[in-house]
């Protein structure tokens, strides 16, 4: 068996359980939590987190894949003490989300790498929390130049450490496709990177395309929102794809951002049950519904991620 990092430590890869694929806990856009404490409620959000996460616990989630970026508002210590009280596995990211700092800019893929390495093997900021993944983004804006430059860094990275990928992307325009263009270019290990928000293109040639290019798929974003494919339209690409013969492939989640607690401001109200266990009680029903065996769920919910996050 195999040690995966978490923000607890390490821990064997058979304790995971059932593994959300793309999630957040404490999330905001940007990094104001840190600059304008006196806006926010922590205290509030921490409890609130504590007892969202606790009941995804109850509901049969082991761990979460948090992907979390410094440009989201990144603090794992806090999520340490979430995970702490609990008692849900969170695996933190390092990288880089959609807005890159302008300090990134002038740094060549090398000295990228560089630091999300320092991330992974020796800890983040002054902590000895290490990633257990790397995320980077890429919406409808496409690769751009700086985010090229996270991509390759992020590649090299993966090649140095053996730490897994997991991208945001931008599944109607197809952006996956150059995503998995630049990981081949750098000679990274595909079956060691998966492509992220695919469950918001409903196009399988195209999904497959990238199946076929040797990634993972995270089909998250569950349950779906305005244009976007709802919870419905995902599960029935999801069967479609395992129709296809590609379950070893596929991972479930929700992108689910719970968001900051700000001070003065009434918390939008609680979902029941939370959003975290949106895939257990209402899409894999559905997938079972649409003839989906038991052998097949646990394939996706805990074999596949045990095996992305391991390498094993
Ligand atoms: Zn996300």
């Amino acid at each position: 068996m195999t040690a995966v990092e978490t923000v607890l430590g390490p821990v064997d890869d058979s304790e995971l359980g059932h593994v959300l694929s793309h999630e957040h806990v404490l999330v905001s856009a940007g990094d104001d939590v840190h600059h304008y404490p006196w806006m926010y409620d922590m205290d509030a959000t921490r409890a609130r987190l504590v007892e969202e996460l606790t009941e995804a616990r109850e509901g049969g989630i082991g761990t979460v894949i948090d992907l979390t970026t410094p440009d989201l508002g990144r603090d794992v210590e806090f999520v340490a003490e979430v995970a702490r009280r609990s008692g849900v596995h969170i695996v933190a990211g390092t990288g880089i989300w959609r807005d890159v700092p302008r300090s990134f800019w002038f740094r060549d893929p090398d000295a990228i790498a560089d630091i999300f390495v320092r991330e992974i093997e020796v800890g983040i900021g002054d902590t000895e929390i290490k990633a257990g993944a790397i995320k980077v983004a890429n919406d409808a804006e496409g690769v751009t130049p700086e985010a090229e430059l996270v991509l390759r860094g992020a590649a090299r990275a993966l090649k140095r450490t053996g730490c897994p990928i997991s991208t945001h992307h931008w599944a109607p325009e197809e952006v996956g496709t150059r995503q998995v263009e630049i990981f081949a270019e750098e000679g990274a290990p595909m079956d060691r990177i998966c492509i992220g928000h695919s469950a918001d293109s409903t196009d399988v040639d195209y999904l497959e395309s990238l199946l076929k290019a040797g990634a993972y798929l995270s089909m998250d974003r569950y349950p779906g929102s305005g244009e976007r494919p709802n919870s419905v339209e995902r599960s029935a690409t999801v069967k479609a794809l395992l129709d296809r013969g590609w379950a070893e492939r596929i991972m479930l989640g929700h992108d689910y951002a719970p968001g900051v607690i700000r001070v003065g401001v009434a918390p939008p109200p609680r979902e029941v049950p939370t959003r975290y266990l949106h895939v257990t009680t209402v899409a894999l029903p559905a997938l079972r519904e649409m003839g989906v065996d038991e052998d097949t769920i646990e394939m996706m919910m805990r074999e596949v991620p045990r095996r992305f996050l391991s390498g094993s």
